[in-house]
């Protein structure tokens, strides 16, 4: 079997922001179904799409017009209050608040924390979780002790690399002497701190890959981070995937990625990390945004850019600059979902998560998703137990091609007609 890899954003089913794109009559049913809730579990996600760097990796919804934090804030505070006070926001459970960016921390410390005071304060979740990413270069004195005040459960620093040559032709703003001394401070801050270490890139002369990143994650353990984002890079839709297209650079093959996921993946393990979904090995700190996208629960989105579930509709709102000019809610493309796409979301996603518990299995999922799991079972990606399935070490390594075998032949399609999903050779 070939290694694949789907988008990162890309969570089943698939919305088609052109073909789902919002109505004013689309618009008005999804708000006359907040008057209730068909649902019991919701996560909160913000996007802050303030930035200030412009690493050649990165393809995410981004501003660079600080001075449009103001009228951004005022945006994110009437979409917040319009989800918060439904009668749908009301009848549910929150179970946790992620703030993703962007850079959020790029924000002044005390617009950031009066934000999130809001966001606890109108959805009524002072007690869950808050999660937040941030950048070495924006995480100051102040930034830090702002946090720690806030009781926030973990800070999530892009890092991707130590390595100072990847870090140059990554176009990586914060210096090496910012990044350690950020990742200190919040260690003596006691503040649960993650970094993101990327690989699963293409041969672009800065040595051995897989000594990089053998020695990245050994520099994150050195310093003690609490968790390890380990993300393959995705070569499309950012400045770096051009140049690699223009220089015609090679990515490593199949066999070389698997091998450098497993030498990786033993490593973090062996030093109490435990994978608890596709990219995240953790000691300590909860995993939030991934058991939303690829669990039961909804996700409140909130902010330019970002990915909803609401009510049995998945949504995608507008991107930065037309997100400021848009009524509340600003929605570019929803679409309500069927109820079999919804009792399938934790099937057809449970790869990400490493496990299916058997009790959400319906006698007719059972039977219609028999034939996959066996083959799984039989090439010895999966294994079975009498409560769950778990994905074997080796399934570990194949998470993508799973997702994508769960999904319908013409979900499928789909997603090949309309995605771009990397072939390694
Ligand atoms: S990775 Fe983070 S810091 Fe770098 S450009 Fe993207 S949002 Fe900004």
């Amino acid at each position: 079997m070939k290694k694949i890899l789907l988008p990162h954003q890309f969570y089943f089913p698939y919305l088609d922001v052109a073909r789902d794109r919002v109505t004013k009559e689309k618009l008005d049913v999804f708000k006359a179904s907040l008057a209730h809730s068909t649902r019991t579990r919701s996560l909160i996600y913000v996007h802050l799409p303030f930035c200030n760097s412009e690493c050649s990796f990165c393809g995410f919804d981004k501003a660079y017009d600080l001075g449009g934090i103001s009228p951004y804030i005022a945006a994110l505070t009437s979409e917040i209050d319009y989800y918060a006070e439904t009668p749908y926001a009301q009848g549910l459970k929150i179970t946790g608040i992620h703030i993703g960016g962007g850079t959020p921390s790029i924000l002044p410390e005390e617009t950031l924390g009066s934000l999130i005071d809001t966001v606890r304060n109108r959805f009524r979740a002072a007690r869950v979780p808050l999660n937040i990413e941030c950048s070495p270069i924006t995480l100051t004195d102040g930034m830090i002790d702002m946090l720690r005040e806030k009781r926030i459960s973990r800070v999530s620093v892009g890092v991707q690399t130590f390595d100072p040559l990847l870090r140059r032709y990554l176009n990586i703003r914060s210096s090496l002497n910012e990044t350690y001394v950020a990742l200190t401070r919040l260690k003596e801050a006691g503040i649960v701190t993650f970094v993101d270490i990327m690989y699963g890139f293409p041969d672009v002369g800065t040595g051995d890959q897989m000594a990089r990143v053998l020695s990245d994650i050994r520099e994150a353990i050195e310093i003690e981070v609490e968790g390890i984002d380990f993300s393959q890079y995705y070569p499309f839709h950012n400045p770096l995937s051009q140049r690699i297209r223009e220089e015609a650079l090679e990515f490593p093959t199949s066999e070389e990625m698997v091998t450098m996921i497993l030498s990786a993946s033993a490593l973090m393990e062996s030093e109490g990390y435990r994978q608890s979904t596709e990219y995240l090995f953790c000691r300590r700190g909860d995993i939030l945004l991934e058991k939303a996208y690829f669990g039961a629960s909804d996700c409140i989105a909130i902010g330019s850019g970002s990915l909803g579930l609401i009510n049995g509709y998945k949504y995608k709102n507008s991107r930065y600059a037309r997100y400021l000019k848009s009524e509340t809610p600003a929605i570019l493309s929803i679409r309500k979902l069927t109820g079999d796409e919804l009792e399938r979301i934790p099937i057809v996603g449970f790869p990400r998560l490493l496990r299916m518990p058997k009790d959400i299995l319906s006698e007719q999922m059972k039977s219609r998703y028999r034939e996959k799991l066996t083959k799984f079972i039989d090439v010895q990606l999966l294994e079975e137990t009498p409560e769950e399935y778990l994905l074997t070490t080796k399934g570990k390594a194949f998470i993508n091609n799973m997702y994508f075998m769960m999904m319908e032949k013409e979900e499928q399609q789909e997603v090949e007609e309309k995605l771009k999903i990397l072939k390694l050779a």
